[in-house]
């Protein structure tokens, strides 16, 4: 559907954004040219240009090979130092800045992102494509870092906000379950169980005891 202007220049998503005037830069066309390099990752384009992901917060080289975002999250900068003091972080796969990320702070971006999207299906595959790195290095990493695997912390971050949910809430259990994105309701239960000794029902009866007469 969209289609690039007569010039050969894709919209700019931030035309006229004062937000970060107090750093003085210009920012960068997303010529097509540009898009080209970062879909098909070009190496020639490295050191050119940097583009930075809104919605990871994330910035690459050209060539990074990680999934290719939306144009609409896209931002360039013509030095990895503008894209940092945007506040965008370097990529871990590309490593923009030419220095690692510390293994604490990625983690702290994928625990991050499992606090905000703990009810979508979250596999290490997608912690992995948002953050950057590769599944193994990154289950590997999150377990030292944490002490849990990737897969555990999650659990253990969807239990809390259900044992939330069954004190706060009169919502039934599976739509529990499916709003802490597990939406086979048995297996949540029986999770819940492991985790916790309770069912979501004893556990809902025991911390919440039901006034005279309600059900
Ligand atoms: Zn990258």
């Amino acid at each position: 559907m969209r289609k690039p202007a007569e010039s050969g220049t894709l919209p700019n998503t931030e035309p006229s954004s004062t937000e970060h005037e107090a750093i003085s830069f210009h920012p960068i066309e997303l010529t097509s040219e540009r898009w080209n390099a970062v879909i098909n990752n070009d190496p020639a384009y490295d050191g050119k240009f940097f583009y930075a992901v809104k919605s990871t917060g994330i910035f690459c080289r050209p060539s990074c090979k990680s999934r290719p975002p939306k144009i609409e999250n896209i931002r360039l900068f013509d030095t990895a130092e503008q894209a940092l003091a945007h506040h965008f972080r370097p990529c871990k796969r590309c490593k923009p800045t030419g220095e690692r990320m510390p293994d604490d702070e990625w983690i702290q971006l994928v625990t991050d992102y499992i606090e905000q999207n703990y009810g979508a299906n979250l596999t290490l595959e997608v912690l992995a494509e948002a953050s950057h790195g590769s599944p193994y290095h990154l289950h590997r990493t999150f377990k030292r870092v944490t002490g849990l695997t990737p897969v555990e912390y999650i659990q253990q971050v969807r239990m809390n906000k259900a044992k939330q949910l069954l004190l706060q809430s009169e919502l039934e259990i599976s739509k529990i379950g499916a709003s802490v994105g597990m939406a086979n309701t048995s297996y949540f239960v029986t999770l819940f169980k492991r985790l916790t000794g309770l069912t979501p029902a004893q556990y809902r009866k025991q911390q919440h005891p039901p006034l005279g007469g309600h059900i």
